[in-house]
């Protein structure tokens, strides 16, 4: 990238983002949210479609001067449309949060019940946590996992469903390692006349590549992220059956949105574009090999994984089994230049401040052109950096040999 009249400019911040690349670099990017764009994306983000205003959506602006910024909408929703097969799409959301607020706003009166998974189980703060908007303004019913399976428990779901009778129920995780049933949702939502909604964020990129069932040509609406298995920029986008377009495209301008960030979904279009093309079918496919080579060398040195494995990019280690917090975990790996986030396991008896254990993805890793065996390094890294947590040397050590072994999968 030429970043030179910002190196001019302001060499600081320019130094700053010089030492953000070498970080992403050398480091292993375990985060399940998180993945790598590529050049053609980062360029898109970095360009003159960002000086305008496009309030409205194409051919139907409040602003002159769209002609341009039209053509780019409307190539990224078509090929939007046809990578998940949506009846309707709008490319506007600013991230993920914003479109799910922008979907329960779409189809609901504030005070009105949604049915979501407990955060604890892997709903995410935006199917409702207290503290945030959807907490506060919406009633939120939370179905979670089986204790013993781990897995998602439909007939509980079911009864829940019947009793409660929400008027929307969310499919979708932060935190979930397995693949989802969505036509069991769609056929409780049928039952009790909800609307059905999914929330794909972290998936997304495995519908895309044939890795995951697709609920969209089905389901009422449903949100993404971006960014994290799709690999474009950070955004999101709504998808929903033709009928509802007009309530959706509301709800985001002038519900919840002004002016869209035309630069980024012109960087969306480009990312949509790699991910209709046949590699990414592999890239996809590769994901999830690695995440269940990694979950099995994890298992092999005795980590308790939760629901025993994984079906997609994530696994959830419950590593207090192991005698150590996730708190001390993802401390401990940032010491040795691995990258993971706390995460609280189903049934936490912990504070979500200091919870049982760590979430850790393959998108990111597998962008960079790791395979599986190289999954083998990654997991001996982990269990060497959590037995030696005191030990500031080793430690040291580690985050060397991690650097050395980054260095063979560069990037950018
Ligand atoms: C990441 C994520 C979001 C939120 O996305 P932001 O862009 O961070 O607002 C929403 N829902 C799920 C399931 C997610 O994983």
């Amino acid at each position: 990238m030429d970043f030179s009249n910002l190196k001019k400019e302001d060499n600081e911040i320019y130094n700053l983002i010089e030492a953000e690349k070498d970080r992403q670099m050398e480091g292993l990017e375990l985060i399940a949210s998180e993945n790598i764009v590529s050049k053609a994306v980062l360029e898109a983000l970095g360009s003159y479609p960002v000086n305008k205003y496009s309030e409205g959506y194409p051919a139907k602006r409040y602003y002159k001067g769209n002609e341009v910024i039209d053509k780019i909408e409307n190539i990224a929703i078509s090929r939007l449309k046809k990578l998940f097969n949506a009846p309707y799409a709008n490319v506007q959301p600013n991230s993920g949060s914003t479109a799910n607020a922008a979907a329960y706003f779409a189809f609901l009166n504030y005070g009105d019940k949604i049915m979501a998974m407990n955060l604890n189980h892997g709903g995410h703060l935006t199917h409702g946590h207290k503290v945030n908007f959807s907490g506060k303004s919406y009633n939120f019913v939370q179905y979670g996992v089986d204790q013993t399976t781990q897995l998602i428990d439909y007939d509980a779901l079911f009864e829940l469903a019947r009793k409660e009778r929400p008027k929307l129920i969310v499919s979708g995780y932060t935190a979930y390692p397995r693949a989802v049933d969505f036509k069991k949702f769609r056929t409780i939502c049928d039952e009790i006349g909800a609307i059905c909604m999914a929330d794909i964020s972290h998936i997304a990129g495995l519908i895309a590549g044939g890795e995951h069932e697709n609920p969209v040509p089905y389901f009422d609406v449903v949100s993404t992220t971006t960014h994290k298995t799709l690999r474009g920029p950070r955004s999101a986008v709504l998808m929903c059956k033709q009928e509802f377009g007009e309530k959706i495209d509301k709800a985001i301008f002038p519900g919840l949105q002004g002016g869209p960030h035309e630069h980024v979904i012109a960087a969306k279009a480009v990312a949509f574009k790699e991910a209709l093309q046949p590699e990414f079918k592999n890239y996809a496919s590769q994901i999830v090999k690695n995440a269940k080579a990694l979950a099995k060398y994890l298992q092999d040195y005795n980590y308790k994984l939760v629901s025993g494995g994984t079906d997609t990019h994530l696994i959830l280690v419950d590593v207090r089994a192991n005698g150590i917090s996730g708190i001390e975990a993802e401390t401990v790996l940032e010491k040795a230049g691995i990258y993971c986030n706390k995460n609280t396991i189903p049934f936490e008896t912990f504070s979500p401040w200091d919870p049982s254990g760590i979430r850790i993805g393959t998108a990111a890793l597998t962008t960079r052109g790791m395979k599986e065996n190289d999954m083998l390094f990654v997991a001996e890294q982990i269990h060497l950096a959590l037995q030696n947590k005191n030990d500031e040397i080793k430690l040291k050590e580690i985050k060397e040999k991690v650097n050395l072994f980054c260095n063979q999968f560069k990037f950018y």
